[in-house]
């Protein structure tokens, strides 16, 4: 299910999923505790940084901290609502 593909947005936007994927912690678009690798797997800072080392738990790449989207275009742009969570324990990929 995707659907932002669903909008008429003429850039691609990053979903900015709601929650961390390890822990489940809230992570609102406004937050700087984010952190996304290029698949947008999104972890909060707290399991990015003490569990990962900042590698993706799902695939094995960076994370870097999420970018904050102006509040002005979350209007056409909203974040995702689908909350992603592992079923597995959160460890770096390997
Ligand atoms: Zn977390
Ligand atoms: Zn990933």
């Amino acid at each position: 299910m995707n659907d932002r593909l669903a909008g008429n947005n003429t850039h691609m936007a990053l979903e900015l999923r709601p929650n961390c994927e390890c822990c489940d912690k809230d992570l609102p678009p406004a937050s700087e505790e984010a952190y996304i690798c290029t698949f947008e797997c999104t972890f909060c800072l707290d399991s990015a940084r003490d569990k990962l080392g900042y590698i993706c738990a799902n695939c094995g790449g960076e994370l870097v901290r999420r970018p904050i989207r102006p509040a002005a275009k979350l209007v056409k742009n909203p974040p995702s609502t689908v909350r992603v969570l592992r079923d597995k324990p959160c460890a770096p990929a390997s």
